[in-house]
């Protein structure tokens, strides 16, 4: 059971028995009384839900369209009060109450049909889903409601409406909740999924129990539950829900599979009114494939652009915007298995900048990285064939690959690069000396089995670079 907060628990109990004295003090006035506190509680399940939308937190827009849904409900509910006790028309199914009363699910078919995280343009093509919906719900109801009422048939017809949107609403909601770990969601998801139970369950035995008993009576009661229970949830503001572990396929599942939710419930009405209103049925058909095709393409289009995100996060160095360690692997196997074939020469530079430690002691961390950034520019101007390429190795490590050279060139192309970076005006460890590198270039003019020895033979060339002076190129051969 959701535990409130005893304020609120206090004063929910208090409503229910000020309703409780009205409908006993005085029976002549119940039912309009009774009627005044029916409409009421979806009115302050509303309030409180769109207050609780004002934080702005992941559930907001949900508590939005929730508090949209519990206008509609008390606007039912009004209506019906407004025939029954104004207009005297004692029908148990008052077309414009019972049409706010379907409508009510429209909002909350939103709600369950969007995972939330989806792009603006998603959530407008659920949005003109779930209108359209709302307005074949409309046709529907008035296909066998008027607006003084509904005869026997059309009643049993609306109340079998009703339970499918109950029951809908309430499953949806339960499967939502267990597909949300943690959070403000989750909050949301609960307290829905309370709401939406026992609404099912009093909605069932009002319509099938209790339904030709007149409103007035202490059934009523009953009816101010589901809308104090979503009352008092909206406004535990304080209480965050219990993290869940859920298991991230039925996450990814519900999030790929909601969105189904509303061209299938369009698909549903529009089955339902196939017969008496098969024009709207076709357009019903016709708007839920186009809309669910066009979102489903604007899905992929999303998910194509984040997966070249993702690729590009995954081989490229953030900071210099170079290959990274992993893409330069690749390259090297690459490289290695073209000079097996055809028997060429390839170079490996591993460049590594001069007593780098002290730029970071002595500027800061920042500067450190503009260096890293202008040695990175530097260095890849250097390159100019196709089959070059130059990664950031590690720290303020880069490494080159050169196919198809010669020792000689790729000496040549470690002294371009070491006079490259010497040449740049950045500021250095001490104010008199400039940003160097050591470059350690290993070759190899026939390649066997193993590339990662070539890598061992430029690294020995770095230390004698480093040993030699640094601000220098030594030359390995494998
Ligand atoms: P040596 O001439 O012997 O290479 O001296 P060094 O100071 O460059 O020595 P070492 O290679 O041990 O130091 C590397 C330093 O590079 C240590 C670390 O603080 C710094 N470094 C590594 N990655 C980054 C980075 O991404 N940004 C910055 N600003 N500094 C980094
Ligand atoms: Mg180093
Ligand atoms: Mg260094």
């Amino acid at each position: 059971m959701p535990r409130l907060r005893a304020p609120f628990s206090s004063f929910l109990l208090l409503y229910v028995l000020c309703h409780a004295l009205a409908l006993w003090i005085d029976r002549g006035a119940a039912k309009p009384l009774s009627y005044a506190f029916l409409s009421a509680t979806p009115l302050l399940a509303g309030v409180a839900c769109f207050l609780r939308s004002r934080r702005r937190d992941a559930a907001a827009g949900n508590w939005l369209a929730l508090a949209l849904a519990m206008l509609l409900w008390a606007g039912g509910m009004f209506a019906g009060m407004w025939q029954d006790v104004i207009q005297q028309n004692s029908n148990v199914a008052p077309g414009l109450s019972m049409l706010l009363y379907v409508l009510y699910g429209v909002p909350l078919t939103f709600i369950l049909a969007s995972p939330g995280k989806d792009a603006w343009w998603l959530r407008l093509i659920d949005g003109v889903l779930a209108a359209v919906l709302g307005y074949l719900f409309f046709v529907q109801t008035f296909s066998f409601a008027t607006m003084h009422g509904a005869d026997a048939q059309g009643v049993v017809n609306l109340r079998l409406m009703f339970d499918i949107e109950n029951i809908y609403i309430a499953a949806f909601a339960l499967i939502r909740l267990a597909a949300t770990g943690g959070g403000e969601s989750r909050m949301f998801f609960k307290a829905l999924s309370w709401y939406a139970c026992v609404y099912l369950a009093v909605a069932a035995f009002n319509n099938h129990f209790d339904a030709d008993v007149d409103f007035g009576t202490p059934v009523d009661l009953l009816i101010d539950l589901p809308f104090l229970l979503l009352f008092g949830l909206a406004c535990s503001w304080h209480k965050a829900a219990r993290p869940a572990v859920v298991p991230a396929r039925l996450v990814w599942a519900v999030r790929a599979g909601s969105p189904l939710l509303l061209p299938a419930s369009l698909l549903a009405v529009s089955a339902a009114i196939l017969h008496g209103e098969p024009r709207h049925a076709v357009a019903g058909f016709a708007i839920a494939a186009l809309g669910y095709g066009l979102r489903s393409i604007l899905a992929q289009v999303g998910a194509f652009e984040e997966r070249a995100q993702l690729n590009e996060l995954a081989l490229h160095d953030p900071l210099t915007g170079l290959a990274n360690r992993r893409q330069f692997e690749a390259s090297l196997r690459r490289a290695w298995q073209r000079v097996r074939r055809r028997d060429d020469g390839l170079a490996l530079l591993l460049i590594d900048v001069d007593h780098f430690k002290q730029v970071n002691d002595s500027l800061g961390h920042q500067a450190g990285d503009r260096c890293l950034r202008a040695v990175a520019g530097a260095l890849s101007a250097c390159l100019n064939r196709g089959g070059d390429s130059l990664a950031r190795y590690g720290g303020e490590e880069f490494v080159a690959i050169l196919p198809v050279a010669t020792p000689e060139s790729a000496r040549m192309m470690g002294e371009a690069m070491r006079a490259a970076v010497a040449a740049l005006r950045m500021p250095a460890p001490e104010a008199e000396t400039r940003l160097t590198v050591s470059i350690g270039v290993g070759f190899v003019q026939q390649a066997g089995d193993q590339d990662a020895s070539l890598l061992a033979v430029a690294d020995a060339a770095l230390y004698r670079a480093k040993h030699a002076g640094r601000n220098r190129v030594e030359l390995g051969m494998l």
